[in-house]
């Protein structure tokens, strides 16, 4: 017998929608009336919150990846349920937080509860079956959806309203979920994990785009933030009064983490002129290779939580 512990967080797989249409929150999670006969499997059930997924931030991931770690030694699998906005962003928070042996799978819905073709009970369902498979251990937290199980380090939502919303275009889908299978394309290097105690730190995300100055920059480095992450253009550049508005967080030492602006490769220093990333990082700046700005805010709240000195910092965020 598998001991799985549920998670529901809210999201639009515990809404319904109305007679008009809008998609709510009710008082009652529909998934709690979810009855699954899955051979083998017990279910704890637990309603952490019922957010929808823009309401939950760090302090929220930080209260899951506790109830996560309080579970270790009495469950053999966690299934969370979240809203789709953030839910790479929690999946990756607790990828990067919690080193258990046991699998962790995320899911959600495109379509809530009454909704013709809603997904989310479907995908509820499969969560339950990727969870309580031995394959799916050590392979770091996953999100399951729409028949694809993806890894937390690459996944991003990718379309407003498809149901085929999540894809990891960096390192394409790892898993894929059958009638009768569960079947996984690949393994992957396991990453570094952190302890969190505490998720204080202000690091916003800025997108860089065509004429940006550095007067944004500047004024951000006035209000006393811990960091900055900002989607540079193409594989990590900026314009000339953008990297002297970079110079000016760098010269306050605030950290300044470089990922793309486009969604799929790697960032990394290659153009040699100021703004140029070579220059950007010869000037300080840490370049972190395959992830979105939203999870690179993450991975630099996480290290400067622990306090990691420059170098430390540097070799985390540039690793995979
Ligand atoms: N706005 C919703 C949320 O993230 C979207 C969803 O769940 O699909 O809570």
């Amino acid at each position: 017998m598998k001991n799985i512990l549920v998670l529901h967080t809210g999201g639009t797989i515990a809404m319904h929608a109305d007679a008009d249409g809008d998609v709510e929150t009710g008082p009652d999670n529909p998934l709690n009336q979810a009855d699954f006969s899955l051979p083998d499997v017990q279910l704890t059930v637990e309603n952490i919150f019922n957010l929808p997924s823009e309401y939950i931030g760090p302090e929220h991931m930080l209260q899951i990846q506790q109830r996560i770690l309080a579970a270790q030694g009495q469950v053999d699998g966690v299934v969370i349920t979240h809203g789709t906005d953030t839910l790479e962003e929690t999946a990756y928070f607790l990828d990067n937080t919690l080193d258990v042996d046991f699998p962790i799978a995320m899911t959600g819905a495109m379509r809530s509860a009454n909704e013709l073709g809603s997904d989310g009970l479907y995908n509820y369902q499969t969560a339950l079956r990727v969870a309580a498979d031995d394959q799916s251990a050590n392979r770091g937290v996953l999100v399951v959806m729409n028949d694809e199980i993806h890894a937390a380090r690459f996944v991003t939502k990718t379309h407003t309203t498809n149901v085929a919303t999540f894809a990891s275009p960096v390192s394409g889908t790892m898993g894929l979920i059958t009638k009768r299978r569960i079947i996984y394309l690949y393994d992957l290097v396991p990453g570094k994990t952190f302890p969190i105690q505490a998720v204080s730190k202000n690091i916003p995300v800025l997108k860089a785009y065509a004429g940006m100055n550095g007067q944004l920059l500047e004024l951000l480095a006035a209000t006393g933030i811990d960091g900055l992450v900002i989607e540079a253009l193409g594989a990590g550049n900026l314009g000339q009064e953008a990297a002297l508005g970079v110079q000016h967080l760098l010269n306050r030492q605030i950290p300044v983490v470089i990922v793309s602006r486009s969604f799929n490769g790697i960032a990394e220093p290659v153009y040699d002129y100021l703004g140029g990333g070579t220059q950007l990082e010869k000037a300080g700046a840490i370049f972190a290779a395959s992830i979105n700005g939203q999870k690179a805010r993450l991975k630099l709240l996480i290290g400067l939580e622990n306090h990691l000195n420059k170098a430390a910092l540097n070799d985390y965020l540039h690793q995979f």
